[in-house]
């Protein structure tokens, strides 16, 4: 009987912070949303920096980058064979370490080349070739 009275007449919670606690919580709202502003915040920034260890291991070396513009004020690029005859034109889309490319070429296609392989297509000459050949195959006339 005397059990039945207290839990009819329940103490009202309070938060550490002084305020009445939420309906069947241990924390106010206003603590409550603290503690949620900082949950968000360190999701954020643990996925902030996994998004820049993947981003420096798959589009932005910042090495490879710095390497790259010393060579090539242009994206627009040519793969060079052994002989260092030109073979593919293509634009520089990632970063990779250890000195290395993503260029991605007219046919979609991606290829991971050394910078040492690599010239600047200056003009877009070749590119732009490769362009205006596609546009008169699709021209009707
Ligand atoms: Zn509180």
């Amino acid at each position: 009987m005397e059990q039945k009275t207290q839990s009819a007449e329940p103490v009202e919670a309070r938060c550490k912070c002084g305020r009445p606690v939420r309906h069947g919580q241990r924390n106010c709202s206003v603590c409550h949303a603290g503690a949620e502003k900082r949950r968000r915040l360190r999701l954020k920034y643990g996925v902030d920096r996994v998004q820049r260890a993947l981003d420096h291991l798959t589009i932005h070396n910042p090495a490879t980058e710095a390497a790259f513009n010393s060579k090539s004020s242009t994206k627009a690029v040519v793969i060079c064979g052994q002989d260092g005859a030109p073979e593919i034109a293509g634009f520089v889309v990632g970063f990779l370490p250890e000195q290395m490319l993503k260029v991605l070429d007219d046919d979609g296609q991606v290829h991971v080349v050394p910078i040492a392989s690599i010239q600047p297509d200056l003009g877009r000459t070749i590119y732009g070739r490769i362009n205006q050949t596609e546009l008169h195959t699709q021209d009707p006339s």
